[in-house]
């Protein structure tokens, strides 16, 4: 008998919750749509009455749908109200966010920095600090902006929590370039004195070698001074991106024949390129005003890179083609191509397209960006057509004089 009075209650008990929590789940709803203008909580010893009507059902809507995270605290810091970004971004249910002490959320390292913000913040001196959420999966940097805001029952705090991770990506991205930059004004200086000698001692060895008709030698020089060429060029690369940074990059244009500087350029390199077959097709030549030098660095480097990466004995075409206002110079090869998403990537500064095989070729990935440089200080247009593991056609536009 007394079991199944024990259990009646029980029974009732767990009605009268069922009903208090379907009351309170349709409060919360009618909050949400904007149907609630105002809520009475009962305390202990008072009634505390929360009102709405400040938010109308545009702003509502507005900051439920914002990315920041927004956090009102009552005088007790206890969250009054939160929109679901700010869920998110502590990886909690909304539901289980409302009514509970900010604090709860704040990873402990951080928790006297919040305190102490919080509570300038109560003097109506708006606040400002950074502090990383530690959620389940990933941890989130955030900017807390805290200000008071006066509502109907008095005044609370507003809290805006901003996500910093793409800023300090950025930042990251900005520091680790310009690392890079002082390394290399550093190293390139550094390292053209001694080659430019070595280069002078090379070529009077060979010469003395020659002399005496000993040709292993003079064979063994020939290497290294193609090799020690290499390294001059690379310098050069990164001395001139540091000059095209500082806008100090000199331009010596002269009017010239751009047939004959793409044949001059293709004699040269076919001779550091002996495992591609070369074809060309050239239109009818015209002239171009222009620095002749850097033009033929720029063809310099799309022939190389076509060879670098396409695989040994593949063929390369190399086209010229004239219309009324411009020339054009392609260079087809057939390698591995460049993925449609990298492209345009590939003219920026130290971008390589990232993958197993490319990983292979030595470079630094600015070959291309200082090409870009020079095209586009000559007024032209320098682009990428290619299909993945189809080739790659680099080509470059110029106005014709
Ligand atoms: P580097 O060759 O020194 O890396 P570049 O600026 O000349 O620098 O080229 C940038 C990147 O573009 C290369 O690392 C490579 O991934 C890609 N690339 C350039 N030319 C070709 C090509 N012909 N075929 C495939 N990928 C290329």
């Amino acid at each position: 008998m007394e079991t199944s009075k024990t259990y009646k209650i029980l029974n009732d008990e767990i009605a009268d919750l069922k009903e208090q929590l379907g009351e309170a789940h349709d409060i919360i709803e009618a909050i949400r749509k904007g149907e609630v203008d105002a809520f009475i909580v009962k305390e202990e010893d008072k009634h505390e009455l929360y009102t709405l009507k400040s938010a109308d059902k545009t702003y509502r809507i507005f900051i439920e749908r914002m990315n920041e995270g927004a956090v009102t605290l009552n005088s007790d810091n206890m969250i009054m109200y939160c929109n679901s970004s700010f869920a998110n971004f502590v990886q909690i249910p909304l539901k289980n966010v409302i009514g509970k002490p900010f604090n709860d959320f704040i990873p402990e390292t951080y928790q006297s920095t919040v305190a102490e913000l919080i509570k300038k913040a109560w003097t109506k001196k708006e606040s400002k600090a950074e502090i990383v959420f530690s959620g389940k999966d990933k941890s989130l940097p955030v900017l807390l902006s805290v200000n008071t805001i006066e509502i109907d029952s008095g005044t609370a705090l507003s809290i805006i929590i901003t996500d910093l991770t793409l800023q300090k990506e950025t930042q990251e991205q900005k520091k680790a370039m310009e690392q890079k930059d002082e390394f290399i004004s550093i190293a390139s200086h550094e390292l053209k004195t001694p080659v430019t000698s070595i280069k002078g001692y090379v070529q009077i060895l060979k010469y003395t070698f020659k002399q005496e008709n000993n040709n292993n030698a003079v064979e063994l020089l020939s290497k290294a001074d193609a090799q020690l060429n290499k390294l001059s060029n690379l310098i050069n690369d990164l001395l001139d991106v540091k000059k095209m940074e500082n806008g100090q990059l000199q331009y010596h244009e002269e009017l010239f024949d751009f047939n004959e500087l793409v044949n001059e350029t293709i004699e040269e390199i076919a001779r550091v390129l002996p495992l591609h077959p070369i074809s060309i097709e050239f239109d009818k030549t015209c002239t171009v005003f222009g620095d002749r030098n850097k033009i033929g660095q720029v063809i310099t480097n799309l022939i190389d890179n076509a060879g670098k990466y396409s695989p040994a004995g593949s063929p390369i075409l190399i086209k010229t083609e004239k219309d009324k206002n411009n020339i054009r110079l392609s260079v087809k090869d057939h390698g591995m191509g460049i993925p449609v998403d990298q492209q345009n990537k590939v003219f920026e500064r130290f971008f390589r397209v990232n993958g197993e095989k490319e990983n292979t070729y030595a470079g630094l990935g600015l070959g291309l960006y200082i090409s870009a440089e020079i095209i586009k200080r000559h007024k032209g247009k320098i682009a990428v057509e290619s299909e993945e593991m189809h080739g790659a056609v680099f080509y470059f536009e110029l106005p014709i004089q």
